[in-house]
């Protein structure tokens, strides 16, 4: 029987349980399991495409092409795992599936119930998720106590079938908070919590505590004794400086042991050099040289929904040696505004977006990137306006736009493809892994030194063939190209110190301990700039 690792949250959301589930899986991994890891949400949405990054943070994407939860970016990350679709499953997912079966007519007779069609609905792909694997980690979207979650709940109650089972742990993560008035850190919540848990049918084995100051000792086992634990399983998590310092934080209390103690595992390894390395690498940032780096998106005010491409900077700048200073520019700004901030920075990103506001902004700040020889990284959307700037001013086809944003264009350089027209929105989107060829003596190739990448898609338009030969007349370059689908992906100036745009999104790849190397470049020739090299 494969082993489980349930995770739910209580008292407050937004507690840091994703960080948590992926640290967990990180020292497990370290003692060398396999490790695969399931987030459960309980919105009623099928899955996270058509959710709002201001209200949810990023849409993460996986090879496959499922549009999910950010949360399953810090698994891949701390993990270093490739998720799939079923590592994420929401209400609205195994009720739709429900539903479908239900019509179909495989309950004939039965009255379709929560219990235990829906239940049973999620712990098969609970138990999917296993085939292959060690030990399965499950994050439990949601508070302990929310309407939504408790079919989740129940089903991972069930899957502890007895009640000597050493195939399953429970672990509760909740808030301690601290009362500045009485310089305090305050228990009562989390035996509320953990009481809730409780009626659900589920005793926490381990609880985790989120505050934000260290427990001590007499607090630990105050929350022991009333939740009917030992107090070595109370791991207390404290805010930390950066979350990669999660796993060992977890570790010096030994929540590695107290897993496998749980789990009747035992491992004679346990190797976590290079992931100590990272992290002390990033302790040692502040003394180091700060490399500014302009980011211009719409979703600039929630910093959640450029996760991903914050932690592949970050990555990319521990690389380099660097401290990153990210300035965000809203490019509804003035021109004035744009120009200080592109003009005090070394280098130039522009992050994947949907809709047209702040479009032009993007596109003017692309051009001074351009002209002034600023290192210049466009991502999607980042990349179609490069295309759009670079009609525009240098080909002379004033009205060059994506069709996205006037459909009248007579110079739609950014264009759906044929069999895309008058397809419903929902279904066009191109989503997961596709295939590039990278050509030779271009910065893509020296950036990815092969021929052949596989990257992540999620977007709806594509360059516009027609425009290839002009755009390579005058030096911007085609430098990575879908031949099965026909499709530009990676465009590039010639006459420019780093001038690059993709079509896919490079930041789902980026790990810790291997950065993405177009993020690792990009911040070597910002580090150029800054030294007024280029
Ligand atoms: N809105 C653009 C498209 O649909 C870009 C999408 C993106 O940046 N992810 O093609």
């Amino acid at each position: 029987m494969p082993k489980y690792i349930f995770i739910t949250g209580g008292v407050v959301s937004s507690l840091g349980k994703g960080i948590t589930s992926s640290s967990i899986g990180r020292l497990l991994k370290s003692h060398g399991f396999k490790i695969n890891m399931i987030k459960c949400d309980p919105y009623l949405n099928v899955d996270a495409g058509t959710m709002s990054p201001f209200q949810h943070g990023e849409v993460f994407v996986t090879e496959d092409g499922a549009e999910t939860d950010l949360d399953l970016g810090h698994y891949e990350r701390f993990v270093d795992i490739n998720t799939t679709a079923d590592s994420n499953i929401t209400a609205g997912k195994v009720y739709s599936s429900i539903i479908d079966k239900e019509r179909k007519g495989a309950y004939l007779g039965q009255t379709v119930q929560v219990i235990p069609h829906l239940t049973n609905e999620i712990k098969e792909r609970f138990i999917k998720a296993s085939d292959g694997y060690d030990i399965v980690i499950v994050e439990i979207g949601g508070t302990v106590g929310d309407i939504e979650s408790l079919p989740f709940l129940e089903a991972a109650r069930q899957m502890r079938t007895n009640r000597n089972s050493n195939d399953i742990v429970y672990i509760h993560l909740t808030l301690v908070p601290y009362l500045s008035s009485s310089d305090e850190l305050k228990t009562k919540p989390t035996q509320h919590s953990v009481m809730k848990l409780r009626e659900i049918g589920i005793d926490p084995d381990i609880i985790v505590t989120r505050s934000e100051k260290p427990l001590d000792a007499d607090l630990k086992r105050k929350i022991a004794l009333f939740s009917s634990v030992p107090p070595e399983a109370i791991i207390e998590a404290h805010d930390v400086k950066n979350i990669y310092e999660v796993p060992s934080l977890l570790k010096r209390q030994g929540m590695d042991e107290q897993i496998m103690m749980l789990l009747r595992l035992r491992s004679n390894i346990y190797n976590s050099t290079e992931w100590d390395n990272f992290v002390k690498n990033i302790d040692m940032i502040d003394s180091l040289k700060k490399v500014r780096i302009v980011m211009a998106g719409k979703y600039v005010k929630l910093k959640d929904s450029y996760k991903s491409l914050n932690e592949a900077l970050l990555h990319a700048a521990i690389e380099n040696g660097v401290k990153l200073d990210i300035d965000y520019l809203d490019t509804e700004e003035s021109k004035d505004v744009i120009d200080d901030k592109i003009k005090n920075s070394n280098g130039l990103i522009i992050p994947g977006g949907f809709g047209g506001r702040g479009i032009e902004g993007k596109i003017y700040s692309i051009k001074l990137a351009r002209e002034q020889n600023i290192p210049f990284l466009g991502i999607c959307l980042g990349m179609q306006c490069a295309a759009i700037e670079f009609a525009r001013s240098v080909l002379g086809l004033k009205d060059a736009n994506s069709i996205e944003f006037n459909t009248k264009t007579k110079n739609p350089v950014i264009t759906l493809m044929e069999n895309q027209k008058n397809v419903n929105k929902g279904g066009t989107m191109r989503l997961g892994n596709y295939p590039c060829t990278i050509k030779k003596n271009t910065l893509a190739y020296k950036i990815y030194g092969k021929t052949l990448i596989q990257e992540r898609h999620r977007h709806r338009f594509e360059f516009n063939n027609n425009y290839i030969r002009v755009f390579e007349a005058k030096n911007m370059a085609i430098s990575g190209f879908n031949r099965k689908d026909k499709l530009v992906e990676i465009i590039e100036l010639k006459k420019h110190p780093f001038f690059i745009g993709v079509q896919f999104h490079p930041e789902f790849n980026s790990r810790p301990l291997s950065p993405h190397p177009l993020f690792v470049e990009f911040i070597k020739a910002s580090v150029k700039r800054r030294e007024n090299e280029i």
